[in-house]
């Protein structure tokens, strides 16, 4: 690596949404920048612990056996008080009188919004690393814990089709993702869903209903229909209401998975994805790289702008849509 003399203490976060994986984005941190010889602070729960100085210095073996673990060993928080100035202030002189010189920041969309205000307002460079089950993030592929959230969601719903077969029922699953369909659109079609209803799309009930009811489904004894957290005809109990009105053939349920999405042992996947992106979190901020965010994209890692990033919306896959309603005939 490109030595970056000046940074000499790199500090570590996680803010904002847990989510599986985050763990190991840590224990790559703090071994890459000790494999270079810097010092590391594990700043605990997210802003709040930079704003109230909540720091612990951290060694290699503070991470050890950590990169199997859900969670996040350093915690999080959200914190209110960060988008004020006078807070982020705090949060400057605390890292000054503890000689922390370099920040990396774990966490979602919200969080690089705090990445990206503070490291324009303080001379301290900040890299972002994305942690979110949701995979929101512009200039990432795969955000950490996503792959790990489609996997227990899809463990879920093939235990709910058991039991939705033995019993002529149709099961409305709503899975997580408050603005973006990404896990929907991913679990329909690994799970064999009837269909998906996601936010940004709108799937009319009278279309959910025509094609339920087409001809060749007729034989079907389950139904699985996904819907995204922020579904905008209603949450997921209201649409079922209304769909049971029209299919009194069928009982009806509603499964919330909640939770259970973000938690879990990291998946192989996320566990490589965050120990590459941990290391070149540190290896970018020793080359000098700053207010940026680090994600891989067609297998390369590269780095966004916390400003790109946050201004552009990953591309999704809709034809996923489609091609859930081709594959469940
Ligand atoms: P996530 O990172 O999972 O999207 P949040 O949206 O809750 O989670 O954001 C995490 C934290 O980031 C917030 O609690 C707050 O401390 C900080 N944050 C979010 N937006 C801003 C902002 N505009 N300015 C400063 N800090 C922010």
């Amino acid at each position: 690596m490109c030595e970056n003399n000046k940074i000499k203490t790199i500090g570590v976060l996680t803010s904002g949404g847990d989510s599986p994986g985050m763990n190991a984005a840590i224990r790559s941190v703090v071994r890459t920048a000790i494999f270079n010889k810097k010092e590391v602070i594990g700043i605990r729960r997210g802003y709040e612990g930079l704003v109230n100085r909540l720091f612990i210095p951290m060694q290699s073996y503070s991470v050890g056996k950590i990169i199997s673990l859900g969670g996040t060993m350093l915690k999080t928080a959200r914190c209110p008080e960060f988008k004020e100035k006078k807070y982020r202030k705090q949060a400057y002189n605390n890292l000054r009188n503890s000689g922390i010189d370099a920040l990396v920041i774990i966490g979602g969309d919200g969080s690089f919004r705090g990445a990206k205000c503070f490291s324009e307002e303080y001379d301290i460079p900040v890299i972002g690393i994305p942690g979110t089950i949701d995979n929101d993030i512009y200039g990432t592929d795969m955000t950490i814990g996503f792959d790990t959230a489609l996997n227990t969601a899809v463990e879920a719903i093939d235990k709910l089709r058991d039991t939705a077969d033995s019993h002529n029922r149709i099961f409305f699953v709503e899975v997580m993702g408050r603005d973006a369909g990404h896990i929907a659109l991913n679990t329909a079609v690994a799970s064999g869903a009837e269909a998906v209803l996601i936010p940004e799309i709108n799937t009319s009930l009278d279309s959910l209903y025509e094609y339920l009811m087409i001809e060749r489904r007729k034989n079907k004894t389950s139904g699985i229909v996904i819907v995204a957290e922020g579904e905008k005809q209603g949450n997921t109990f209201e649409i079922a209401a209304k769909m049971k009105e029209r299919l009194p053939q069928y009982e009806t349920r509603v499964a919330i998975l909640g939770h259970i999405q973000r938690g879990g042992s990291p998946s192989c996947y996320d566990r490589v994805l965050a120990s590459n992106l941990g290391y070149y979190a540190v290896k970018g901020l020793l080359e000098g790289q700053s207010k940026v965010m680090v994600g891989k994209v067609n297998s390369k890692y590269i780095y966004t702008p916390f400003e790109e990033a946050l201004s552009k919306h990953p591309s999704f896959h809709e034809e996923y849509i489609k091609l859930t309603k081709i594959l469940s005939i």
